[in-house]
């Protein structure tokens, strides 16, 4: 039955394309407006006509991106490829903010926008964490660490236990970045680059016929389907990569491995909030954003920041790594509660930090907001791919780009990912670092190639 709908839509395909006039083939169009294809379509607007798809309407309610906080970090040692990727980001992204700076008589774009600079905490069990003992040691940016119960006292004031260890890292434009704001401005330069964005618009087939793109849309708001025609074409559909691109490239369906994790937010009781004095606000507040590996096990490992304020009450959020599970439908995941065994692991989560950092909130004063599920899209050593796809002769065809297997790690590097793939495209290298090499080559072509031998 797929085989003959399949069939069915490629001879819908093959006649609108005889029939679609010439002008109708885009320079490169982009699939997926999250983080990765909004960024993508950014750095290649600045060469060339770009159309970015993105299947729901401007004010997201899923994909991997929702939300307004992730952890931004950096330890800023030369051979770390997180580092890099962040690093590479924020200048990336300062770029964006003078761009639509010199653009728009607003002028009001500012990094504080997208970047919320905060101490960045790790907690982590002695006896385990003798690597990351000895990684934390040898970083370049300032950072306090405390190994100890006395030092956890006199640096922090914060009950230590004995076995875990507390470091915190200070660094500009590491904390937390809101991934909506960096969504937003980003499709802001993509238009003053007299770029497309489409909303509603969603990639029902791709196929490559006779050198182009053919690709057929569906308009979510109106229920009209169209064809449009491209010479290059981003994929970065997040966890529907697999499924895009099956007749395409359908080793993406085994390369990629979308897991269900989980979101949980909390509020502190507000009188109980406001009576807190201003050394322990203090200390709230710095103590997020926070990756807490002091159990020493994978379930009980969490990460967690302040999201927003609301009515100036912080909104924590916490999720695990970890905390992963199947997947029955994609399209429904998005909407599935949080059970009680997934709100009590992250209220103890949130609860026991509390205590070790020893303010005086009680559990009665933790409050559950809200939480939703949402998606890691994983490959097997959790390194994301930016990379062309194979030709049926197994060759690279670099007139199409995959960003995929973002996971839990994508949203610092975001702008990093949206370069490399641009210069695939583009057939070029915008830097000359050997860490860009390295991050290219650990994330291209060569993991496809393993993979279908
Ligand atoms: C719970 C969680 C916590 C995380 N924490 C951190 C963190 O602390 N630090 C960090 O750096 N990173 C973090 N990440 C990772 C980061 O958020 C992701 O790597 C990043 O958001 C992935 O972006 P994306 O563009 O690949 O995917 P998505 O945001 O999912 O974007 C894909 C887009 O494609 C659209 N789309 C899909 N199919 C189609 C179609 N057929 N047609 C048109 N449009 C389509 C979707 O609607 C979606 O908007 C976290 C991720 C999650 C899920």
């Amino acid at each position: 039955m797929k085989k003959a709908i399949h069939f069915c839509s490629t001879i819908v395909i093959l006649f609108v394309l005889s029939c679609a006039p010439k002008d109708d083939i885009h320079e490169v169009i982009i699939i997926g407006g999250g983080l990765m294809g909004s960024a993508s379509a950014w750095h290649l607007s600045q060469d060339a006509e770009v159309l970015l798809l993105e299947k729901q309407d401007s004010i997201y309610d899923s994909g991997s991106s929702l939300g307004q906080a992730r952890i931004a970090r950096s330890s800023n040692r030369g051979s770390d490829m997180w580092s890099y990727m962040h690093n590479t980001s924020v200048g990336e992204v300062e770029k964006l903010i003078d761009f639509l700076n010199e653009k728009t008589d607003e002028g009001g774009f500012k990094m504080s926008d997208i970047y919320t600079t905060q101490p960045v905490s790790y907690l982590g069990k002695l006896t385990i964490y003798d690597k990351l003992l000895a990684s934390l040691i040898r970083q370049e940016v300032d950072y306090k660490m405390a190994d100890t119960p006395a030092e956890g006292k006199s640096m922090f004031d914060v009950d230590l236990p004995a076995d875990v260890l507390l470091q915190r890292e200070y660094n500009y434009y590491s904390g937390t970045l809101n991934p909506e704001q960096l969504i937003n401005y980003l499709h802001e330069g993509v238009k003053l680059n007299k770029g497309q964005v489409k909303y509603n618009t969603e990639v029902k087939s791709l196929e490559k016929v006779n050198g182009l793109y053919v690709i057929e849309l569906h308009d979510n708001s109106n229920g009209v389907s169209t064809v449009l025609k491209a010479k290059q074409v981003v994929s970065a559909a997040g966890p529907y990569t697999g499924e895009l691109l099956g007749s395409i490239a359908p080793y993406f369906k085994d390369l990629i491995n979308p897991q269900r994790v989980f979101l949980a937010y909390y509020k502190i009781r507000k009188s109980i909030y406001e009576s807190m004095n201003e050394s322990d606000l203090q200390k709230l507040k710095d103590a997020y954003p926070v990756i807490n590996s002091s159990k020493g096990t994978r379930d009980g490992t969490f990460f967690s920041m302040i999201e927003y304020y609301e009515d100036g009450i912080p909104v924590i959020k916490v999720g695990g790594h970890f905390q992963r599970s199947d997947i029955e439908e994609m399209d429904k995941v998005w909407d599935v509660a949080l059970d009680e065994k997934e709100k009590d692991w992250s209220f103890n989560s949130t609860m026991g930090y509390f205590n070790l950092l020893g303010l005086p909130i009680n559990e009665e004063d933790l409050i559950y907001d809200h939480g939703y599920s949402c998606v890691y899209s994983l490959t097997d050593n959790e390194v994301p791919l930016v990379t062309p796809v194979l030709d049926p002769n197994g060759k690279e065809d670099n007139s199409m780009v995959v960003l995929g297997g973002m996971s839990g790690v994508g949203a610092k590097g975001a702008m990093t990912y949206g370069m490399l793939a641009a210069d695939i495209i583009n057939d070029r290298e915008s830097r000359t670092d050997t860490m860009y090499t390295h991050a290219r080559s650990v994330m291209g072509i060569s993991r496809l190639v393993d993979f279908v031998k």
